[in-house]
This record gives C-alpha cells, structure tokens and sequence, in this order.
C-alpha cells in the first residue's frame, strides 16, 4: 500500500530530481505516520519521513515501508541527502508552501534547482481522490460512530435546550465512541439560524416549531465522515414540508445518477434542476458535495464548475440544500463512496424527515 505510493509518484520523477512533500495530510498518506509536521523526501534511491525528537518513537512504529530520520534541522539533514544523491531538481508541494517558505527552502538548497512545475500536489492529491479497501473501512468505521451519535441525540433534542448543548452532546458522544476528534466544527443550528448553511451554533434555545439541522463527523484511523440532517421539532408548516420533501427528492435523485465515468457536474446538475425547478433557484448557493478522506474537503467536488469524471474508490458526499433567508433551511448529506456499477451510500441513517 505505501509501498505502491511512494512507487506512483517515483516514477514521475525526471532524472536526478526529488519530491518533497510538507503538507500534512499527504506526508501522512504517504508514510503511514498521522499528525506530524514531518516532511517526506522521495528520490530515485530514498523514501524518508523526516521528524524531530517529539514524534521519533511513534512515527517509527507506524512506517513499515518508509525510512524515518531524526532530525533538528529538517532542511539542512535533507539537503545533505539530495547532494550525496546528486540531485538536480527537488519538486515543491506549491499549494501548501508559502512564499517564505519557499524562500527559505532555495537559500538552504544551494546549487540545487527548487521548483513547483511538476504539481506533485496535484498527483498524490489525484491518488488520494481514490481511496482504496482500507481507507474506506476507516471512513466507514468513522460514518458508522456518526451515524450511532445522531441515534443518541435524537434522544436528548428537547424544546428549551440550546444549540450549542446539542453541538457539545453530540461531540462528546462520537469521542465517547472512539472518534479521535470532531472531523469539522459541528454545526447546530435552529429556526431561522438553520437559513445559515455552515451557522455557528449558539445561545439559542431550541422551539416549538424549529428546524434543526446537525452537521457532525467523527475521525477513526485519520479519516473523517460527515453527515447532515435536518429534524421537526413539533410541528412542521407546509412550506417546510414542501422544502424538506424537495431537498430529499434532490438528494435521491443526485444518488440514483453517481456511476463511475458520470462527471461531477452532471451529478450536482441533476440535484440543482430539481431544486430549480420547484421554484427555489437561488436558495442552493454551495456545491453539491465534495470528497471526504484524510482532510474533511477533498477533490473532486460535486459542484458547477468540476468537470472531473468519477471513478470507483471515490468518497463524496451529496448534500443538497433549501435556505430561505430569515425564515428556515433544511440540508441533508449523505456520503457515497463510487463502486464499478454505481455507489454504495455509507451513510445508515434514516432520510425521511423525523419529526421529534
Ligand atoms: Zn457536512
Ligand atoms: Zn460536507
């Protein structure tokens, strides 16, 4: 498995040249080590996790298949590899090193050519959209915790309670069950609060008449989910009924059409219409999904303007929404991982509305 990543991206590599990757989440796809702020240099020779004295002892019991060198001194110990390498070239990762760093990184490099051409972001970014058998056992792992906390709070959602009580409950419950954090900040969010896609939950209390829309995910093994559901409390207006039954119409619909090959435009396309199509053109204002892996907003994404074609492997989500400025919103998410024949939906929990 690292073995074969540290291979894809090898063999990408020009004559004496090296990739060097700082940004977290692909130094953790690539050497097996989560939560570091390691760097991993990879030549034609050497495949090396770079981490000082605070993370020597774990990294070296979770790299099977990468070498891990102690250093105080991340750049200077890896300069000194690509020399004895005689190495021409070293790549930069270019959406996640600064300016300075990037500056610091040619003064330290001396004689060597520092560049960003060969978008070694972009191709380990294109292997992680493909997620293989154990990382979606993980995200499945991880689902299943957030599908067991909605269970829960559906138990403890009452008129009077505040928003921020709910957030709190849920993410103490999925800690409770082994998530190693909160996947992304949870949202909360209650009568016209929920008109706010990603609103910040708060003081306000829980109503007779509310909408309550929970967005929550849980992290097992380094990989996340994330799920949102909207819930009655009391009684819900027809207009609410209306908007919820159209949202879940989108959703379901957008499902039915994933197989591998469709492009992501396509799918978000088909969930807009519907939701245009009733009548609330301008109240779905966010893409339709993005991927879920190691970091919460993965490619490809769901949205107007993705032209990227879905292959088997992929975990996205799917994540219509309705918001009616001032009055209410309703979102339901769901996340899909694409198999050869369509998709499988990951996410167990019930997507008719639940009036509590
Ligand atoms: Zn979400
Ligand atoms: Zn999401």
């Amino acid at each position: 498995m690292i073995k074969n990543r540290i291979e894809n991206i090898r063999v990408k590599l020009p004559a004496n040249s090296a990739a060097l990757f700082t940004n977290e989440a692909d130094c953790f796809y690539l050497s097996g080590f989560n939560k570091s702020e390691g760097m991993v240099l990879i030549t034609g020779n050497t495949a090396c996790l770079f981490v000082d004295f605070r993370y020597i002892e774990a990294a070296k019991a979770a790299c099977k298949d990468m070498d891990v060198k102690l250093t105080g001194a991340f750049l200077k110990d890896i300069y000194e590899v690509l020399k004895n390498e005689n190495i021409k070239t070293v790549f930069i990762e270019g959406d996640s090193v600064t300016v300075k760093e990037a500056e610091t990184i040619k003064s330290v490099f001396s004689g060597i050519e520092v560049s960003t051409e060969l978008g070694i972001d972009k191709i380990v970014r294109d292997m992680r959209a493909v997620k293989d058998e154990g990382e979606i056992s993980l995200i499945k792992s991880a689902q299943a915790i957030t599908d067991r906390a909605f269970s829960y709070i559906q138990t403890k959602i009452a008129v009077g309670k505040t928003e921020r009580e709910i957030a709190l409950d849920l993410e103490f419950f999925m800690r409770g069950e082994g998530s190693e954090g909160v996947a992304f900040d949870t949202i909360a969010v209650s009568g016209k609060n929920s008109s706010k896609p990603h609103g910040v939950p708060g003081d306000k209390k829980i109503a007779d008449g509310d909408f309550l829309t929970l967005d929550f995910g849980a992290i097992v093994g380094g990989y996340r989910s994330d799920m949102t559901r909207t819930v009655a409390i009391g009684t819900p207006s027809d207009k609410m009924l209306t908007v919820y039954n159209t949202v879940l119409k989108a959703q379901t619909e957008a499902i039915k059409a994933i197989e591998p090959g469709i492009s992501c435009f396509d799918v978000d396309k088909v969930a807009r219409d519907i939701i245009n199509g009733a009548g609330f053109e301008g109240c779905f204002g966010h893409g339709l999904g993005h991927s879920v892996g190691i970091d919460i907003h993965e490619n490809p994404s769901f949205n107007t303007r993705c032209k990227d074609l879905t292959k088997p492997g992929m975990v996205i989500t799917v994540e219509p929404g309705i918001y009616l400025e001032n009055e209410f919103g309703v979102r339901i998410e769901d996340m899909i991982v694409v198999t050869e024949n369509g998709c499988e939906v990951l996410t167990k929990s019930e997507r008719s509305l639940i009036i509590l």
